[in-house]
Protein backbone atom coordinates (compact mmCIF):
# COMPACT_ATOMS: atom_id res chain seq x y z
CA UNK A 1 0.00 0.00 0.00
CA UNK A 2 1.00 3.48 -0.42
CA UNK A 3 2.59 5.44 2.40
CA UNK A 4 2.13 8.50 0.60
CA UNK A 5 -1.44 11.09 0.72
CA UNK A 6 -2.27 12.02 -2.61
CA UNK A 7 -4.65 15.06 -3.77
CA UNK A 8 -7.39 11.51 -3.73
CA UNK A 9 -7.95 10.80 -0.17
CA UNK A 10 -10.66 7.86 -1.17
CA UNK A 11 -7.77 5.98 -3.71
CA UNK A 12 -4.91 6.35 -1.36
CA UNK A 13 -5.65 2.35 -0.06
CA UNK A 14 -5.20 1.88 -3.92
CA UNK A 15 -1.67 -0.38 -4.15
CA UNK A 16 0.64 1.41 -6.71
CA UNK A 17 4.30 0.98 -7.22
CA UNK A 18 6.22 4.16 -7.64
CA UNK A 19 9.76 4.99 -9.38
CA UNK A 20 12.36 7.68 -7.95
CA UNK A 21 13.92 10.07 -10.36
CA UNK A 22 15.73 12.54 -9.97
CA UNK A 23 13.21 15.52 -11.15
CA UNK A 24 9.68 14.52 -12.61
CA UNK A 25 8.08 16.95 -15.11
CA UNK A 26 4.49 17.50 -15.64
CA UNK A 27 3.81 18.68 -18.94
CA UNK A 28 5.76 18.02 -22.84
CA UNK A 29 5.18 21.75 -23.70
CA UNK A 30 7.98 24.36 -24.33
CA UNK A 31 8.51 24.81 -20.64
CA UNK A 32 8.56 21.37 -19.05
CA UNK A 33 10.57 20.30 -22.56
CA UNK A 34 13.29 22.90 -21.38
CA UNK A 35 13.68 22.17 -18.05
CA UNK A 36 14.23 18.46 -19.09
CA UNK A 37 16.97 19.18 -21.67
CA UNK A 38 18.86 22.03 -19.55
CA UNK A 39 18.90 19.39 -16.50
CA UNK A 40 20.28 16.15 -18.80
CA UNK A 41 22.83 19.08 -20.65
CA UNK A 42 23.68 20.09 -17.18
CA UNK A 43 23.80 16.73 -15.16
CA UNK A 44 24.27 13.94 -18.13
CA UNK A 45 24.48 10.74 -16.80
CA UNK A 46 24.10 11.64 -12.92
CA UNK A 47 20.70 12.82 -12.89
CA UNK A 48 17.36 11.04 -14.06
CA UNK A 49 14.28 13.04 -15.68
CA UNK A 50 11.36 11.97 -16.75
CA UNK A 51 8.76 14.23 -18.33
CA UNK A 52 5.03 12.99 -18.18
CA UNK A 53 2.18 14.28 -21.03
CA UNK A 54 -1.35 13.05 -20.95
CA UNK A 55 -1.47 14.04 -25.05
CA UNK A 56 -1.60 10.90 -27.15
CA UNK A 57 1.94 12.07 -27.77
CA UNK A 58 4.16 15.21 -27.57
CA UNK A 59 2.89 18.04 -29.41
CA UNK A 60 -0.83 16.70 -30.05
CA UNK A 61 -2.53 19.31 -26.63
CA UNK A 62 0.26 22.12 -28.00
CA UNK A 63 -1.75 25.12 -29.62
CA UNK A 64 -0.35 28.02 -29.91
CA UNK A 65 -0.07 30.88 -32.82
CA UNK A 66 2.45 31.27 -32.97
CA UNK A 67 5.12 33.97 -33.61
CA UNK A 68 8.15 33.19 -31.59
CA UNK A 69 10.82 34.96 -30.45
CA UNK A 70 13.78 32.44 -30.48
CA UNK A 71 15.25 34.07 -27.02
CA UNK A 72 14.42 31.14 -25.31
CA UNK A 73 15.63 28.75 -27.71
CA UNK A 74 19.09 30.42 -28.23
CA UNK A 75 19.68 30.30 -24.57
CA UNK A 76 18.90 26.70 -24.53
CA UNK A 77 19.88 24.98 -27.89
CA UNK A 78 22.66 27.94 -29.22
CA UNK A 79 23.27 25.54 -32.51
CA UNK A 80 19.09 24.98 -33.17
CA UNK A 81 19.33 26.00 -36.60
CA UNK A 82 22.07 23.19 -37.15
CA UNK A 83 19.88 20.90 -35.52
CA UNK A 84 17.63 21.29 -37.63
CA UNK A 85 14.97 23.02 -35.09
CA UNK A 86 11.42 23.34 -37.52
CA UNK A 87 11.96 27.48 -37.91
CA UNK A 88 11.87 28.08 -41.60
CA UNK A 89 9.80 31.15 -41.66
CA UNK A 90 11.13 34.56 -40.41
CA UNK A 91 8.86 37.05 -40.10
CA UNK A 92 9.05 39.66 -42.92
CA UNK A 93 6.19 41.93 -42.80
CA UNK A 94 3.88 43.27 -39.61
CA UNK A 95 0.39 44.60 -39.58
CA UNK A 96 -1.35 46.16 -37.16
CA UNK A 97 -5.20 46.58 -38.03
CA UNK A 98 -8.25 48.30 -36.21
CA UNK A 99 -11.34 46.83 -37.48
CA UNK A 100 -14.66 48.26 -38.54
CA UNK A 101 -17.49 46.21 -39.92
CA UNK A 102 -16.30 46.56 -43.55
CA UNK A 103 -13.42 48.31 -43.45
CA UNK A 104 -9.94 48.55 -41.51
CA UNK A 105 -7.21 51.13 -40.20
CA UNK A 106 -3.88 50.22 -40.46
CA UNK A 107 -1.60 51.76 -37.54
CA UNK A 108 1.79 52.55 -38.88
CA UNK A 109 4.30 50.18 -37.84
CA UNK A 110 6.78 53.69 -36.88
CA UNK A 111 4.12 54.58 -34.11
CA UNK A 112 4.02 51.37 -32.26
CA UNK A 113 6.16 50.86 -29.21
CA UNK A 114 9.32 48.67 -30.77
CA UNK A 115 9.24 46.06 -28.50
CA UNK A 116 5.49 44.72 -30.48
CA UNK A 117 8.38 44.59 -33.62
CA UNK A 118 8.17 41.30 -34.64
CA UNK A 119 11.63 41.75 -36.18
CA UNK A 120 13.75 38.28 -35.66
CA UNK A 121 10.80 36.54 -34.99
CA UNK A 122 9.83 33.26 -36.64
CA UNK A 123 6.28 31.86 -37.82
CA UNK A 124 6.18 28.15 -36.56
CA UNK A 125 3.88 25.18 -35.05
CA UNK A 126 4.55 25.07 -31.87
CA UNK A 127 3.20 21.30 -31.90
CA UNK A 128 6.03 20.69 -34.23
CA UNK A 129 9.14 22.81 -32.12
CA UNK A 130 7.97 20.40 -29.44
CA UNK A 131 8.21 17.12 -31.01
CA UNK A 132 11.78 18.73 -32.20
CA UNK A 133 12.42 18.99 -28.57
CA UNK A 134 11.36 16.11 -27.18
CA UNK A 135 13.98 14.37 -29.61
CA UNK A 136 16.36 16.68 -28.23
CA UNK A 137 15.48 15.29 -24.87
CA UNK A 138 15.72 12.01 -25.66
CA UNK A 139 18.89 11.97 -27.42
CA UNK A 140 20.23 13.65 -24.15
CA UNK A 141 18.58 10.61 -22.17
CA UNK A 142 15.29 12.27 -20.76
CA UNK A 143 12.11 9.44 -20.34
CA UNK A 144 9.63 11.13 -21.92
CA UNK A 145 6.29 9.20 -21.62
CA UNK A 146 3.42 10.42 -23.64
CA UNK A 147 -0.29 9.30 -22.97
CA UNK A 148 0.49 9.80 -18.94
CA UNK A 149 -1.92 12.03 -17.44
CA UNK A 150 -0.93 12.92 -14.06
CA UNK A 151 -3.86 13.13 -12.25
CA UNK A 152 -3.21 13.27 -8.31
CA UNK A 153 -0.06 15.12 -6.44
CA UNK A 154 1.58 13.24 -3.51
CA UNK A 155 2.65 14.77 -0.55
CA UNK A 156 5.83 14.04 1.67
CA UNK A 157 5.13 14.09 5.43
CA UNK A 158 6.18 17.45 5.86
CA UNK A 159 3.75 18.43 3.40
CA UNK A 160 6.15 18.74 0.61
CA UNK A 161 5.33 17.70 -2.69
CA UNK A 162 6.85 14.23 -3.82
CA UNK A 163 5.48 13.08 -6.64
CA UNK A 164 2.44 13.11 -8.95
CA UNK A 165 0.26 9.50 -9.41
CA UNK A 166 0.50 9.28 -13.61
CA UNK A 167 -1.21 6.69 -15.79
CA UNK A 168 -4.07 5.54 -14.04
CA UNK A 169 -6.62 4.38 -16.84
CA UNK A 170 -9.96 2.05 -17.07
CA UNK A 171 -12.37 3.52 -14.65
CA UNK A 172 -16.07 2.76 -15.12
CA UNK A 173 -18.46 6.24 -15.52
CA UNK A 174 -18.92 5.76 -11.69
CA UNK A 175 -15.28 6.06 -10.93
CA UNK A 176 -15.09 2.47 -10.10
CA UNK A 177 -12.57 0.56 -11.37
CA UNK A 178 -13.12 -1.59 -14.26
CA UNK A 179 -12.38 -4.99 -15.77
CA UNK A 180 -9.00 -3.43 -17.69
CA UNK A 181 -8.47 -1.25 -14.20
CA UNK A 182 -4.72 0.35 -14.29
CA UNK A 183 -3.99 1.94 -10.93
CA UNK A 184 -1.06 4.26 -12.48
CA UNK A 185 2.05 4.62 -10.55
CA UNK A 186 3.44 6.97 -8.31
CA UNK A 187 6.59 9.03 -9.54
CA UNK A 188 8.95 10.51 -6.71
CA UNK A 189 11.39 13.07 -7.30
CA UNK A 190 13.58 15.22 -5.28
CA UNK A 191 12.21 17.82 -7.35
CA UNK A 192 8.32 17.80 -9.25
CA UNK A 193 7.92 20.53 -11.90
CA UNK A 194 4.29 21.98 -12.95
CA UNK A 195 4.60 22.51 -16.27
CA UNK A 196 0.63 22.01 -16.97
CA UNK A 197 0.06 25.62 -18.97
CA UNK A 198 -2.46 27.59 -18.39
CA UNK A 199 -5.01 26.75 -15.23
CA UNK A 200 -2.86 23.78 -14.75
CA UNK A 201 -5.42 21.13 -12.89
CA UNK A 202 -2.52 19.85 -10.41
CA UNK A 203 -1.04 23.95 -10.54
CA UNK A 204 -4.13 25.38 -9.53
CA UNK A 205 -4.47 22.20 -6.68
CA UNK A 206 -0.60 23.22 -5.05
CA UNK A 207 -1.06 27.33 -5.52
CA UNK A 208 -4.27 26.44 -3.12
CA UNK A 209 -2.50 24.23 -1.10
CA UNK A 210 0.76 26.36 -0.25
CA UNK A 211 -1.07 29.58 -0.52
CA UNK A 212 1.12 30.69 -3.89
CA UNK A 213 -1.33 33.04 -4.92
CA UNK A 214 -1.52 34.73 -1.34
CA UNK A 215 0.33 38.18 -2.38
CA UNK A 216 -0.30 38.25 -6.22
CA UNK A 217 -3.17 40.05 -8.39
CA UNK A 218 -5.64 37.46 -9.30
CA UNK A 219 -4.84 35.40 -12.52
CA UNK A 220 -6.55 36.98 -15.76
CA UNK A 221 -7.58 34.80 -18.64
CA UNK A 222 -8.48 34.93 -22.46
CA UNK A 223 -10.00 32.24 -24.44
CA UNK A 224 -8.01 31.51 -27.85
CA UNK A 225 -9.22 29.55 -30.77
CA UNK A 226 -7.79 28.79 -33.90
CA UNK A 227 -7.60 27.33 -37.42
CA UNK A 228 -5.58 26.02 -39.51
CA UNK A 229 -5.85 27.08 -43.22
CA UNK A 230 -4.26 25.78 -46.37
CA UNK A 231 -5.26 28.68 -48.81
CA UNK A 232 -4.30 29.15 -52.63
CA UNK A 233 -0.88 30.24 -54.01
CA UNK A 234 -1.58 34.03 -54.72
CA UNK A 235 -3.18 34.45 -51.43
CA UNK A 236 -0.19 33.25 -49.70
CA UNK A 237 2.41 35.54 -48.44
CA UNK A 238 5.17 33.45 -46.46
CA UNK A 239 5.95 35.90 -43.18
CA UNK A 240 3.57 38.21 -43.07
CA UNK A 241 2.00 38.65 -39.63
CA UNK A 242 -1.35 40.92 -39.11
CA UNK A 243 -3.30 41.22 -35.89
CA UNK A 244 -6.19 43.23 -35.10
CA UNK A 245 -8.61 44.68 -32.63
CA UNK A 246 -11.86 46.59 -32.89
CA UNK A 247 -14.65 44.48 -34.89
CA UNK A 248 -16.48 42.36 -34.01
CA UNK A 249 -15.82 42.66 -30.25
CA UNK A 250 -16.61 45.78 -30.15
CA UNK A 251 -17.51 46.96 -26.60
CA UNK A 252 -18.66 43.54 -25.48
CA UNK A 253 -15.06 42.15 -24.66
CA UNK A 254 -11.60 42.45 -25.28
CA UNK A 255 -9.29 41.17 -27.60
CA UNK A 256 -8.44 40.53 -31.13
CA UNK A 257 -7.19 38.40 -34.20
CA UNK A 258 -4.13 37.05 -35.75
CA UNK A 259 -2.85 35.85 -39.02
CA UNK A 260 -0.21 34.28 -39.72
CA UNK A 261 1.09 32.92 -43.05
CA UNK A 262 3.32 30.00 -42.25
CA UNK A 263 4.80 27.37 -44.67
CA UNK A 264 3.52 25.21 -47.78
CA UNK A 265 0.55 27.86 -48.47
CA UNK A 266 -1.01 27.71 -44.34
CA UNK A 267 -2.20 30.29 -42.76
CA UNK A 268 -2.89 29.85 -38.94
CA UNK A 269 -6.36 32.61 -38.18
CA UNK A 270 -6.48 32.70 -34.50
CA UNK A 271 -8.86 34.69 -32.39
CA UNK A 272 -8.80 36.05 -28.65
CA UNK A 273 -11.62 36.71 -26.53
CA UNK A 274 -10.42 38.25 -23.03
CA UNK A 275 -12.44 35.93 -20.36
CA UNK A 276 -13.46 39.02 -18.25
CA UNK A 277 -16.41 40.03 -20.22
CA UNK A 278 -19.54 40.90 -18.47
CA UNK A 279 -22.39 39.69 -20.92
CA UNK A 280 -23.28 36.56 -20.46
CA UNK A 281 -25.15 36.30 -24.04
CA UNK A 282 -21.25 36.34 -25.62
CA UNK A 283 -20.46 33.74 -27.72
CA UNK A 284 -16.34 33.82 -28.11
CA UNK A 285 -17.07 30.73 -30.56
CA UNK A 286 -19.30 33.23 -33.08
CA UNK A 287 -17.32 36.26 -32.46
CA UNK A 288 -14.34 34.13 -34.11
CA UNK A 289 -16.30 32.86 -36.99
CA UNK A 290 -18.55 35.96 -37.42
CA UNK A 291 -14.61 37.79 -37.72
CA UNK A 292 -13.47 35.52 -40.57
CA UNK A 293 -16.31 36.84 -42.62
CA UNK A 294 -14.89 40.67 -42.60
CA UNK A 295 -13.54 41.76 -46.50
CA UNK A 296 -9.78 42.11 -45.15
CA UNK A 297 -10.02 38.45 -43.67
CA UNK A 298 -12.41 36.70 -46.28
CA UNK A 299 -9.68 37.41 -49.21
CA UNK A 300 -7.30 35.85 -47.88
CA UNK A 301 -9.19 32.21 -47.02
CA UNK A 302 -11.74 32.88 -50.14
CA UNK A 303 -10.81 29.17 -51.99
CA UNK A 304 -9.06 27.93 -49.59
CA UNK A 305 -10.31 24.92 -46.45
CA UNK A 306 -9.63 24.47 -43.00
CA UNK A 307 -7.74 21.72 -41.95
CA UNK A 308 -7.70 21.93 -38.49
CA UNK A 309 -9.46 23.67 -35.45
CA UNK A 310 -8.83 23.97 -31.62
CA UNK A 311 -8.74 26.31 -28.62
CA UNK A 312 -6.82 27.07 -25.72
CA UNK A 313 -7.07 29.31 -22.45
CA UNK A 314 -4.25 31.98 -22.45
CA UNK A 315 -2.77 33.71 -19.28
CA UNK A 316 -2.90 37.50 -19.52
CA UNK A 317 -2.77 38.71 -15.80
CA UNK A 318 0.99 39.03 -16.27
CA UNK A 319 3.64 40.45 -14.31
CA UNK A 320 0.86 41.35 -10.95
CA UNK A 321 -0.52 38.16 -11.24
CA UNK A 322 2.84 36.02 -11.06
CA UNK A 323 2.24 33.59 -7.95
CA UNK A 324 4.98 32.58 -6.24
CA UNK A 325 6.64 29.96 -8.09
CA UNK A 326 8.14 27.66 -5.74
CA UNK A 327 7.15 25.73 -3.03
CA UNK A 328 8.72 22.49 -1.06
CA UNK A 329 9.69 20.11 -3.18
CA UNK A 330 8.26 21.24 -6.22
CA UNK A 331 7.80 25.10 -8.90
CA UNK A 332 5.51 26.48 -11.28
CA UNK A 333 7.11 26.94 -14.70
CA UNK A 334 5.61 28.56 -17.85
CA UNK A 335 1.76 29.49 -17.83
CA UNK A 336 1.17 27.34 -15.05
CA UNK A 337 2.25 30.54 -13.85
CA UNK A 338 1.75 32.76 -16.19
CA UNK A 339 4.38 34.31 -18.32
CA UNK A 340 2.64 35.91 -21.56
CA UNK A 341 3.51 39.22 -22.47
CA UNK A 342 0.04 40.05 -23.09
CA UNK A 343 0.22 43.25 -25.69
CA UNK A 344 2.95 40.64 -27.99
CA UNK A 345 0.35 37.39 -27.24
CA UNK A 346 3.94 35.87 -26.62
CA UNK A 347 5.09 33.32 -24.46
CA UNK A 348 6.67 30.57 -25.75
CA UNK A 349 9.83 32.58 -25.07
CA UNK A 350 9.29 32.46 -21.47
CA UNK A 351 8.00 29.57 -21.01
CA UNK A 352 11.75 27.95 -22.44
CA UNK A 353 13.40 30.40 -20.03
CA UNK A 354 11.65 29.33 -17.20
CA UNK A 355 12.08 25.83 -17.58
CA UNK A 356 15.62 26.86 -17.85
CA UNK A 357 16.11 28.75 -14.90
CA UNK A 358 14.10 26.01 -13.03
CA UNK A 359 17.01 23.46 -14.20
CA UNK A 360 19.67 25.02 -13.56
CA UNK A 361 18.17 25.57 -9.67
CA UNK A 362 17.45 22.29 -9.36
CA UNK A 363 20.78 20.68 -10.10
CA UNK A 364 22.70 23.13 -8.34
CA UNK A 365 20.65 22.06 -5.52
CA UNK A 366 20.64 18.15 -5.87
CA UNK A 367 24.52 18.50 -6.40
CA UNK A 368 24.71 20.42 -2.71
CA UNK A 369 22.67 17.23 -1.75
CA UNK A 370 19.23 19.32 -1.24
CA UNK A 371 16.19 17.15 -2.00
CA UNK A 372 12.34 18.46 -1.51
CA UNK A 373 12.70 22.08 -0.36
CA UNK A 374 12.26 25.43 -2.11
CA UNK A 375 14.17 25.92 -5.53
CA UNK A 376 14.75 29.99 -4.23
CA UNK A 377 17.31 30.63 -6.55
CA UNK A 378 14.39 29.90 -9.77
CA UNK A 379 12.40 32.07 -8.48
CA UNK A 380 14.93 34.79 -7.86
CA UNK A 381 16.12 34.54 -11.68
CA UNK A 382 12.33 34.69 -12.83
CA UNK A 383 11.63 37.51 -10.46
CA UNK A 384 14.97 39.84 -11.48
CA UNK A 385 16.27 38.19 -14.77
CA UNK A 386 15.28 38.29 -18.56
CA UNK A 387 11.49 37.49 -17.77
CA UNK A 388 11.05 39.75 -15.66
CA UNK A 389 12.24 42.59 -17.50
CA UNK A 390 9.82 41.28 -20.38
CA UNK A 391 6.64 41.31 -18.16
CA UNK A 392 7.37 44.28 -16.40
CA UNK A 393 7.08 46.95 -18.98
CA UNK A 394 3.87 45.42 -20.24
CA UNK A 395 2.31 45.03 -16.72
CA UNK A 396 -0.16 47.93 -17.22
CA UNK A 397 -1.27 47.04 -20.96
CA UNK A 398 -4.19 44.87 -19.54
CA UNK A 399 -5.59 46.55 -16.65
CA UNK A 400 -6.28 49.84 -19.03
CA UNK A 401 -7.74 47.93 -21.61
CA UNK A 402 -10.08 45.86 -19.15
CA UNK A 403 -11.10 49.12 -17.47
CA UNK A 404 -11.04 51.62 -20.17
CA UNK A 405 -11.30 49.57 -23.18
CA UNK A 406 -9.51 49.72 -26.20
CA UNK A 407 -8.76 53.02 -27.43
CA UNK A 408 -7.59 54.17 -24.19
CA UNK A 409 -5.30 51.02 -23.78
CA UNK A 410 -4.07 51.96 -27.33
CA UNK A 411 -3.28 55.38 -26.21
CA UNK A 412 -2.09 55.53 -22.65
CA UNK A 413 -0.49 51.37 -23.15
CA UNK A 414 0.94 52.47 -26.09
CA UNK A 415 2.72 55.38 -24.26
CA UNK A 416 3.44 53.81 -21.34
CA UNK A 417 5.10 50.92 -23.51
CA UNK A 418 6.99 53.66 -25.70
CA UNK A 419 8.37 54.81 -22.22
CA UNK A 420 8.79 52.00 -20.87
CA UNK A 421 10.82 51.37 -24.22
CA UNK A 422 12.89 53.83 -23.60
CA UNK A 423 13.53 54.01 -19.89
CA UNK A 424 12.99 50.26 -18.33
CA UNK A 425 9.90 51.67 -16.72
CA UNK A 426 6.33 53.18 -16.82
CA UNK A 427 4.70 56.18 -16.17
CA UNK A 428 1.32 54.32 -14.24
CA UNK A 429 3.54 52.67 -11.80
CA UNK A 430 1.69 49.02 -11.16
CA UNK A 431 -2.33 49.19 -11.70
CA UNK A 432 -4.50 45.96 -10.87
CA UNK A 433 -6.61 43.36 -12.25
CA UNK A 434 -9.76 43.76 -9.62
CA UNK A 435 -12.09 41.13 -10.36
CA UNK A 436 -11.35 37.19 -11.49
CA UNK A 437 -13.00 36.75 -14.61
CA UNK A 438 -15.65 34.36 -13.40
CA UNK A 439 -16.59 36.99 -11.21
CA UNK A 440 -16.61 39.68 -14.22
CA UNK A 441 -20.03 38.01 -15.61
CA UNK A 442 -23.01 39.81 -14.87
CA UNK A 443 -26.71 38.84 -15.26
CA UNK A 444 -28.38 38.21 -18.49
CA UNK A 445 -31.46 40.49 -17.75
CA UNK A 446 -28.94 43.50 -17.62
CA UNK A 447 -27.60 42.60 -21.24
CA UNK A 448 -29.47 41.97 -24.68
CA UNK A 449 -29.14 39.05 -25.87
CA UNK A 450 -26.46 38.98 -29.42
CA UNK A 451 -27.80 37.87 -32.96
CA UNK A 452 -25.11 35.77 -34.51
CA UNK A 453 -25.29 35.13 -38.57
CA UNK A 454 -25.14 31.44 -39.15
CA UNK A 455 -22.25 29.64 -40.35
CA UNK A 456 -21.73 29.63 -44.21
CA UNK A 457 -20.21 26.42 -44.23
CA UNK A 458 -17.53 27.92 -46.56
CA UNK A 459 -15.58 30.83 -44.07
CA UNK A 460 -17.50 29.84 -40.83
CA UNK A 461 -18.65 26.72 -39.46
CA UNK A 462 -20.85 25.51 -36.54
CA UNK A 463 -18.92 24.11 -33.67
CA UNK A 464 -19.45 20.61 -34.05
CA UNK A 465 -18.55 20.60 -37.29
CA UNK A 466 -15.15 21.99 -36.42
CA UNK A 467 -14.56 20.49 -33.69
CA UNK A 468 -14.28 17.54 -35.94
CA UNK A 469 -10.85 19.26 -37.20
CA UNK A 470 -9.22 18.58 -33.79
CA UNK A 471 -9.55 14.98 -34.01
CA UNK A 472 -10.42 15.07 -29.80
CA UNK A 473 -11.41 11.36 -28.80
CA UNK A 474 -11.76 9.99 -25.56
CA UNK A 475 -12.83 6.98 -24.13
CA UNK A 476 -16.39 7.00 -23.11
CA UNK A 477 -16.91 4.90 -20.22
CA UNK A 478 -15.01 6.56 -18.35
CA UNK A 479 -16.10 8.91 -15.38
CA UNK A 480 -16.66 12.42 -17.16
CA UNK A 481 -13.80 14.59 -15.97
CA UNK A 482 -15.41 17.53 -15.64
CA UNK A 483 -16.83 17.74 -12.16
CA UNK A 484 -19.78 20.27 -10.81
CA UNK A 485 -19.34 20.35 -6.98
CA UNK A 486 -23.01 20.95 -7.01
CA UNK A 487 -25.07 19.49 -10.00
CA UNK A 488 -27.71 21.40 -9.19
CA UNK A 489 -26.22 25.01 -9.63
CA UNK A 490 -26.67 24.94 -13.95
CA UNK A 491 -30.01 24.89 -13.57
CA UNK A 492 -30.61 26.26 -10.29
CA UNK A 493 -28.52 29.38 -10.44
CA UNK A 494 -26.99 29.53 -13.70
CA UNK A 495 -29.58 29.24 -16.23
CA UNK A 496 -31.98 32.24 -14.52
CA UNK A 497 -29.32 34.36 -13.43
CA UNK A 498 -26.47 34.13 -16.18
CA UNK A 499 -28.50 31.83 -18.93
CA UNK A 500 -26.06 29.43 -18.57
CA UNK A 501 -23.40 31.04 -19.95
CA UNK A 502 -21.37 27.31 -20.31
CA UNK A 503 -23.14 26.54 -23.61
CA UNK A 504 -21.46 29.66 -25.65
CA UNK A 505 -18.23 30.31 -23.57
CA UNK A 506 -17.22 26.35 -24.70
CA UNK A 507 -15.77 26.19 -27.72
CA UNK A 508 -16.03 22.24 -27.89
CA UNK A 509 -20.19 22.85 -27.21
CA UNK A 510 -19.76 20.18 -24.18
CA UNK A 511 -22.28 22.13 -22.32
CA UNK A 512 -25.84 21.82 -23.34
CA UNK A 513 -29.19 22.87 -21.32
CA UNK A 514 -31.89 20.33 -23.00
CA UNK A 515 -35.58 19.81 -22.46
CA UNK A 516 -38.63 18.44 -22.89
CA UNK A 517 -40.18 19.06 -26.45
CA UNK A 518 -42.46 21.66 -24.89
CA UNK A 519 -39.21 23.38 -23.51
CA UNK A 520 -39.99 22.30 -19.85
CA UNK A 521 -37.63 20.58 -17.42
CA UNK A 522 -34.25 22.02 -18.61
CA UNK A 523 -31.24 19.69 -17.74
CA UNK A 524 -27.99 20.32 -17.85
CA UNK A 525 -25.75 18.15 -20.16
CA UNK A 526 -21.93 17.19 -20.15
CA UNK A 527 -20.64 15.97 -23.56
CA UNK A 528 -17.13 15.74 -21.76
CA UNK A 529 -15.98 13.69 -24.98
CA UNK A 530 -15.85 16.64 -27.46
CA UNK A 531 -13.34 18.49 -24.56
CA UNK A 532 -10.32 20.21 -26.09
CA UNK A 533 -9.17 20.55 -22.89
CA UNK A 534 -9.04 24.85 -23.04
CA UNK A 535 -9.81 24.76 -19.30
CA UNK A 536 -12.01 27.64 -20.10
CA UNK A 537 -15.25 26.12 -18.07
CA UNK A 538 -12.86 26.10 -14.77
CA UNK A 539 -11.67 29.55 -15.69
CA UNK A 540 -15.27 31.38 -16.37
CA UNK A 541 -18.06 29.69 -14.14
CA UNK A 542 -19.79 32.03 -12.55
CA UNK A 543 -20.70 29.83 -9.80
CA UNK A 544 -17.03 28.39 -10.02
CA UNK A 545 -18.60 25.41 -9.98
CA UNK A 546 -16.60 23.49 -12.41
CA UNK A 547 -13.52 21.95 -11.93
CA UNK A 548 -11.28 20.24 -14.71
CA UNK A 549 -9.81 17.35 -14.17
CA UNK A 550 -7.30 15.06 -16.35
CA UNK A 551 -9.21 12.42 -18.47
CA UNK A 552 -7.10 8.72 -18.91
CA UNK A 553 -4.13 9.94 -20.94
CA UNK A 554 -4.01 9.74 -24.70
CA UNK A 555 -7.25 11.16 -24.95
CA UNK A 556 -8.40 14.96 -25.57
CA UNK A 557 -7.30 16.50 -28.83
CA UNK A 558 -5.03 15.53 -31.76
CA UNK A 559 -3.98 18.45 -32.93
CA UNK A 560 -1.49 17.77 -36.34
CA UNK A 561 0.50 21.00 -36.41
CA UNK A 562 -0.99 23.22 -34.10
C1 LIG B 1 -4.35 30.97 -29.21
C2 LIG B 1 -2.99 31.19 -28.62
C3 LIG B 1 -2.03 31.87 -29.35
C4 LIG B 1 -0.76 32.08 -28.82
N1 LIG B 1 0.17 32.69 -29.60
C5 LIG B 1 1.44 32.75 -29.17
C6 LIG B 1 2.47 33.25 -30.03
O1 LIG B 1 2.23 33.60 -31.19
N2 LIG B 1 3.73 33.30 -29.53
C7 LIG B 1 4.03 32.90 -28.27
O2 LIG B 1 5.21 32.95 -27.89
N3 LIG B 1 3.08 32.44 -27.43
C8 LIG B 1 1.80 32.35 -27.85
N4 LIG B 1 0.84 31.83 -27.03
C9 LIG B 1 1.19 31.48 -25.64
C10 LIG B 1 1.95 30.15 -25.56
O3 LIG B 1 1.26 29.15 -26.27
C11 LIG B 1 2.14 29.75 -24.10
O4 LIG B 1 2.80 30.79 -23.43
C12 LIG B 1 2.94 28.45 -23.99
O5 LIG B 1 2.22 27.40 -24.60
C13 LIG B 1 3.25 28.10 -22.55
O6 LIG B 1 4.04 26.95 -22.55
P1 LIG B 1 3.94 25.89 -21.34
O7 LIG B 1 5.00 24.88 -21.60
O8 LIG B 1 3.94 26.61 -20.06
O9 LIG B 1 2.49 25.23 -21.49
P2 LIG B 1 1.81 24.43 -22.70
O10 LIG B 1 2.42 24.81 -23.98
O11 LIG B 1 0.37 24.60 -22.54
O12 LIG B 1 2.20 22.91 -22.42
C14 LIG B 1 1.69 22.20 -21.33
C15 LIG B 1 1.71 20.72 -21.64
O13 LIG B 1 1.40 20.01 -20.43
C16 LIG B 1 0.46 19.00 -20.68
N5 LIG B 1 -0.28 18.76 -19.43
C17 LIG B 1 -1.08 19.64 -18.79
N6 LIG B 1 -1.56 19.09 -17.65
C18 LIG B 1 -1.07 17.84 -17.58
C19 LIG B 1 -1.21 16.79 -16.64
N7 LIG B 1 -1.90 16.95 -15.50
N8 LIG B 1 -0.60 15.61 -16.89
C20 LIG B 1 0.16 15.44 -18.01
N9 LIG B 1 0.33 16.42 -18.94
C21 LIG B 1 -0.26 17.60 -18.72
C22 LIG B 1 -0.39 19.58 -21.80
O14 LIG B 1 -1.05 18.54 -22.50
C23 LIG B 1 0.65 20.30 -22.65
O15 LIG B 1 1.22 19.46 -23.61
C24 LIG B 1 -0.45 31.62 -27.52
C25 LIG B 1 -1.41 30.93 -26.77
C26 LIG B 1 -2.67 30.70 -27.32
C27 LIG B 1 -3.68 29.92 -26.54
S1 LIG C 1 -15.40 21.53 -21.38
FE1 LIG C 1 -14.21 23.21 -20.55
S2 LIG C 1 -12.10 22.65 -20.98
FE2 LIG C 1 -13.36 21.34 -22.24
S3 LIG C 1 -13.49 22.43 -24.19
FE3 LIG C 1 -15.27 23.08 -22.99
S4 LIG C 1 -14.63 24.91 -21.92
FE4 LIG C 1 -12.79 23.91 -22.70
Amino acid sequence: MSESETTAPETDAIERESMEYDVVIVGAGPAGLSAAIRLKQLGGDDISVVVLEKGSEVGAHILSGAVLDPCGLDALIPDWKAKGAPLNTSVTQDRFLVLGEAGQLRLPNFAMPPLLNNHGTYIVSMGNVCRWMAEQAEELGVEIFPGMACSQLVYGEKGQLKGVVAGEFGLNADGTPGDAYEPGMELHGKYVFLAEGVRGSLSKQAIAKYALDSRSDVQKYGLGMKELWEVRPENHKQGEVTHTMGWPLGSNAGGGSFMYHMENNQVSIGFVVHLNYANPHLYPYMEFQRFKHHPEIAKVLEGGKRIAYGARAITEGGWQSLPKLVFPGGALLGCSAGMINVPRIKGNHNAMLSGKAAAEAAWEAIQAGRAQDELTAYEKNVRSGPIAKDLKRVRNVKPLWSKYGLIASLSLGGLDMWFANLTGYTLLGTLHHGKSDADATERADKHAPIDYPKPDGVLSFDRLTNLAFSFTNHEESQPAHLKLTNPEIPISVNLPRYAEPAQRYCPAGVYEVVRDDDGSNPRFQINFQNCVHCKTCDIKDPSQNITWTTPQGGDGPNYPNM
